[in-house]
């Protein structure tokens, strides 16, 4: 008999909380993986970055397992299947995984769990994604926040509790993992994908650029932000080991990982917004969709170069300034009056470091209708933050080196008319309410 243990977005070994707990449990531990055939095979790009992330990630565990004389199971496949037939091939006790907090993610688990209970095994989740989760920051009335500024608040006091940020010691137990001979392993080919050869940020960050974050993250220009959002991603560094660096280096950066938190918890306690606007009336708003400008802001052709950098930054690398990302943002829904959900759906196809959850809540705050979003008649404008944050043109003109000749294209829209057009817009969509 043997416990599996399941790797999602936690494709690491050392400070792994549902690992741990697999591995104290007693049974011989075996790993598993499943490229899961319902998301893979939705990718409409087959030389998708993250599968190749999670691909070189996944090669690296059954590499760590196997000099340890253990190996990781890993399929391709619908996970509910490969759980029927991994229960005819092993005699499974308990399963144990790291909890997910997407609706898909919940339903796919609840369906397990459920197969496991009639084959008389266990489903054990655990958190390890976030530093808080489900109920463990809530109002004075017990209510989840829907604001960030007091959530951060309570956030940061209980984080003082080094008992929240504290490793999970797995390789004190490694012994417990089950011996057997390698596994074989799929290919990316196998699965319809090609490699891109991509050099991955590494998963560390540097105590001196977290020092000078504060000061530097605006400027799309610097290598001012960690670039760890695809480590943070799928696991393959430990927010636990990222919060107690930042705890000594950077408290604007913490903050950072507090908004993370806060995403995944307006997810989890409020799981519409995958498909509405937080505040339900916003779904009332009339938007253009015009094909022709959802066009020309996806291919960085808008005329407005900050909007330009950031898109065609996005295409070239999948990465995005997050200053950049938020006025993208408001100039696809504001200015061009295009749904937060088509671009929200573009940057979930091309962002390396795409989340569900802060992604929907990046989109969701640009467009004036998520939790503790800006108020809609405030409209970004896209001259004035390329002045303030990119004065010298660097960031600009690495990514359109074309600006200032004859071959950019004039504005799309003017700004004046666009800033008056979205906020009667926003008033008459909110009226009917
Ligand atoms: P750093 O500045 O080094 O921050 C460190 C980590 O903190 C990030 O990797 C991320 O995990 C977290 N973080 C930072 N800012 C935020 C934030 N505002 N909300 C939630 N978490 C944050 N972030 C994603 O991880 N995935 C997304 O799909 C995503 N989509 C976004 C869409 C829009 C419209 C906007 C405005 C923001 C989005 N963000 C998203 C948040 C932010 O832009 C990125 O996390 C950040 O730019 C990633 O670069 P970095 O890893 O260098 O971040």
């Amino acid at each position: 008999p043997i416990a599996i243990m399941w790797h999602r977005r936690d494709l690491r070994l050392h400070d792994n909380a549902a690992l741990y707990y697999a591995l104290k449990a007693g049974r011989p531990v075996l790993p598993l993986f499943i490229f899961d055939k319902d998301i893979l095979d939705h990718l409409d790009d087959k030389r998708d970055r993250r599968v190749e992330f999670i691909y070189k990630y996944v090669l690296k565990l059954q590499d760590e397992l196997q000099k340890m004389g253990s190996s990781l199971i890993v399929r391709y496949g619908r996970p509910l299947e490969v759980f029927q037939e991994l229960a005819k091939e092993y005699e499974i006790t308990n399963v144990f995984t790291n909890y997910d907090y997407e609706t898909y993610g919940k339903g796919r688990d609840a369906e397990v769990a459920a197969f496991l209970k009639t084959v008389g095994a266990g489903f054990h989740s655990y958190k390890d994604q976030t530093l808080f989760d489900h109920d463990e920051v809530l109002t004075g009335t017990g209510k989840p926040y829907t604001v960030f500024g007091p959530y951060s608040r309570n956030w940061l006091g209980k984080l003082a509790d080094p008992f929240y940020t504290k490793s999970y010691p797995t390789e004190t137990y490694f012994d417990q993992l089950h011996k057997t001979a390698p596994l074989p392993m799929v290919t990316l080919d196998d699965m319809g994908f090609e490699p891109l050869g991509e050099n991955f940020p590494k998963p560390t960050v540097d105590d001196a650029l977290l020092k000078q974050y504060q000061k530097m993250r605006d400027y799309p220009a610097e290598r001012g932000t960690s670039e760890l959002g695809i480590h943070l991603r799928f696991g393959t560094i430990s927010i636990r080991n990222l919060a107690r660096q930042a705890q000594e280096t950077s408290p604007t950066f913490l903050s950072e990982l507090c908004w993370r938190d806060f995403y995944f918890q307006v997810l989890d306690h409020f799981p519409h917004v995958e498909q509405h606007a937080f505040r339900r009336e916003y779904d009332n708003i009339k938007f253009l969709n015009r094909p022709e400008d959802i066009e020309r802001w996806e291919q960085g052709k808008t005329g407005y170069p900050l909007v330009d950098a950031g898109m065609r930054q996005l295409n070239e690398t999948g990465w995005m300034h997050n200053r950049v990302r938020m006025v993208v943002a408001s100039f696809c829904i504001k200015h061009l009056l295009v749904d937060w959900r088509i671009g929200e759906a573009y940057f979930a196809k091309k962002l390396r470091d795409y989340d569900l959850a802060a992604n929907n809540g990046g989109w969701q705050w640009a467009a004036g209708s998520g939790t503790d979003a800006a108020p809609y008649f405030r409209v970004f404008n896209p001259t004035a933050q390329a002045e303030k944050f990119d004065p010298k043109g660097e960031y600009i003109r690495r990514w359109v080196p074309e600006y200032n000749s004859l071959n950019y294209p004039a504005p799309i829209i003017d700004h004046a008319f666009a800033r008056q057009r979205v906020v009667e817009v926003y008033k008459e969509g909110l009226r009917k309410e």
